[in-house]
């Protein structure tokens, strides 16, 4: 099927940094990291999503993976179109739909999305943005942070995606988790020797390594709740914050969030695909959404 015969049915497309979602017809149809894998010479496409991220940090030098986009922004257009293409061929169904908030309500909510490369914090009441605030610290600075710790703390280097790895499998927010992980065996060499090594790393040592980043996000917070106006604080005060995006999904961080702010925090479910569904349910009602669409 060809792109434009396509593009005449709605579909809702999440472009994340990290991750990218397309609704159609109520049904996630792609679900895929936002990576390309190019021939480095002639720059033609030889993977695209979850096939390309297994080639990250592998190719030699005939294989370029690209991000596209970083910071919550289109970095390389060539590559962004590639991608979009490419996933936009790959559609097959599965089902799902958004946070299930009522946003139309004369209620305040306050919505915290911790994507790849951004996170966005957003107060939304009568159908409209009361305010929203962007900032560029997101699930990608974790893995980051992570990465620099590995090197600094334990001289071992690692890899992008072995640093997501430790994030998903031992990353948390506070230091004292109700179930905690077990220790993740970090392998790889030694920064100065190459030798190989074998480190165990616990959720407490990711959740020191992370505070610095994780308290940032906590003073955006903090700062779009002194820009909301007094009546919707109080429904925000009473009802909680809503966190999405996939670094809601960090151990912990909804407890932590919930004491800093002394505010009932909950994560969304689903928080990977809560955008996309939102999205989807957006487009079926664009009368009533418009001013999210524009
Ligand atoms: P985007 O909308 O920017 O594509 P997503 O909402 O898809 O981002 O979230 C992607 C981010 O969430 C990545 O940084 C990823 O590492 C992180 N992430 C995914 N699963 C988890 C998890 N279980 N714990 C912590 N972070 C996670
Ligand atoms: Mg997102």
């Amino acid at each position: 099927m060809g792109l434009f015969s396509f593009l005449t049915q709605e579909i809702a497309i999440d472009l994340g940094t990290a991750n990218t979602i397309i609704i159609h017809n109520d049904k996630i149809v792609v679900d895929e990291p936002s990576i390309v894998a190019v021939d480095a010479n002639t720059g033609k496409l030889i993977a695209i999503g979850e096939k390309a991220r297994q080639m990250h940090g592998k190719t030699h030098q005939n294989i370029r993976t690209i991000r596209p986009l970083r910071d919550g922004v289109i970095a390389d257009f060539n590559a962004a179109e590639l991608m979009i293409r490419g996933m936009i061929k790959m559609i097959n169904p599965k089902p799902k739909l958004g946070i299930g908030i009522d946003v139309e309500a004369p209620e305040g909510n306050m919505i915290v999305d911790i994507g790849g490369g951004t996170t966005e914090i957003a107060v939304i009441a009568l159908g409209g943005i009361v305010c929203n605030k962007s900032l560029r610290i997101a699930g990608d600075d974790f893995t980051d942070d992570i990465q620099e710790y590995m090197r600094h703390q334990h001289n071992i280097k690692i890899g992008e995606r072995t640093a997501e790895e430790i994030k998903i499998k031992v990353g948390a927010a506070l230091p004292d988790i109700e179930d905690p992980p077990i220790d993740f065996i970090v392998r790889g060499p030694h920064q100065m020797t190459s030798l190989p090594m074998e480190i165990p790393v616990s959720y407490q040592e990711i959740a020191h390594c992370l505070d610095k980043s994780i308290s940032k996000i906590e003073a955006a917070i903090l700062s779009a709740m002194e820009q909301t106006p007094p009546e919707l604080y109080k429904d925000i005060y009473n009802k909680g914050i809503w966190l999405t995006g996939g670094g809601a999904l960090l151990r912990g961080l909804d407890r932590r969030l919930e004491a800093k702010h002394s505010i009932p925090v909950h994560v969304a479910e689903d928080p990977l695909h809560a955008v996309a569904r939102g999205t989807g349910i957006s487009l079926k009602n664009v009368d009533k959404f418009s001013f999210l669409l524009r």
